[in-house]
């Protein structure tokens, strides 16, 4: 199981994958938005890295995830900002209290996100969005539990199949956020926020194993 340190580790991993990405993301987000998702992203990462000092050494899991969510809300800003907000403070409630958490643990917390990211945004699977990374993901984590796998082949299985549900927003007409003002001009293109997420539970799964 992974407790806070492992916790810690994926923010500032998350960090410098994000900032890694952050071309690729504004790229993405250039052919059918507005060419800031990587920027805001790499803004409210950066943030983030620079407050991880100030948590204290006995700080849970919880208090990482909402570190994390304070600081996303107050610097990430537009659509995504918001939303990945809603998911880490909703993943941080459902881990409320652990100190370790087990491969039930973390799908719970993915779907906590997930649900959070769909309580604020409303969009369906399909639509285009963050979701189409993020359910696909939940899914894979609650089955991977299923078979008792251990916490990091669940994050691996979250992993792969954001992964897979980044690259299946590609043919999709967009039915949520800037996109969704193209029409059929959104096919052909990834979404960007599928995409950082598929980045970010990456590098949740990679620090575990
Ligand atoms: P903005 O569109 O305000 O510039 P960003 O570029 O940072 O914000 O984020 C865009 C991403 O936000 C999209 O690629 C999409 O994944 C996600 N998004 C937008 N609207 C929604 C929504 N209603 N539900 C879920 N995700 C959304
Ligand atoms: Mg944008
Ligand atoms: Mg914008």
């Amino acid at each position: 199981s992974l407790g806070a340190e492992w916790m810690i580790d994926w923010v500032r991993t998350s960090a410098a994958v994000i900032a890694d990405h952050r071309v690729e993301l504004i790229t993405l987000d250039r052919e059918i938005g507005d060419g800031d998702h990587g920027e805001n992203m790499d803004r409210g990462f950066s943030a983030v890295l620079a407050k991880l000092d100030d948590l204290p050494a006995d700080a849970l899991p919880a208090d990482v995830l909402k570190l994390v969510a304070t600081t996303l809300i107050s610097t990430v800003g537009g659509a995504a900002g918001p939303l990945y907000g809603t998911a880490y403070l909703k993943a941080a409630g459902a881990v409320a209290g652990r100190v370790e958490l087990d491969g039930g643990a973390l799908a719970a917390l993915l779907r906590a996100a997930r649900d959070g990211i769909v309580l604020r945004g409303k969009a369906e699977s399909g639509d285009k969005t963050m979701v189409d990374a993020w359910t696909p993901a939940v899914n894979a984590a609650d089955a991977a539990v299923g078979q008792d796998a251990g916490a990091a082949a669940v994050l691996a299985a979250a992993a792969a199949a954001a992964e897979q549900g980044a690259v299946a927003t590609e043919p999709l007409i967009a039915r949520k956020g800037r996109a969704s003002y193209l029409g059929e001009r959104a096919i052909g293109h990834r979404d960007p926020g599928a995409q950082s997420t598929a980045l970010l539970l990456r590098a949740a799964a990679d620090v575990a194993g």
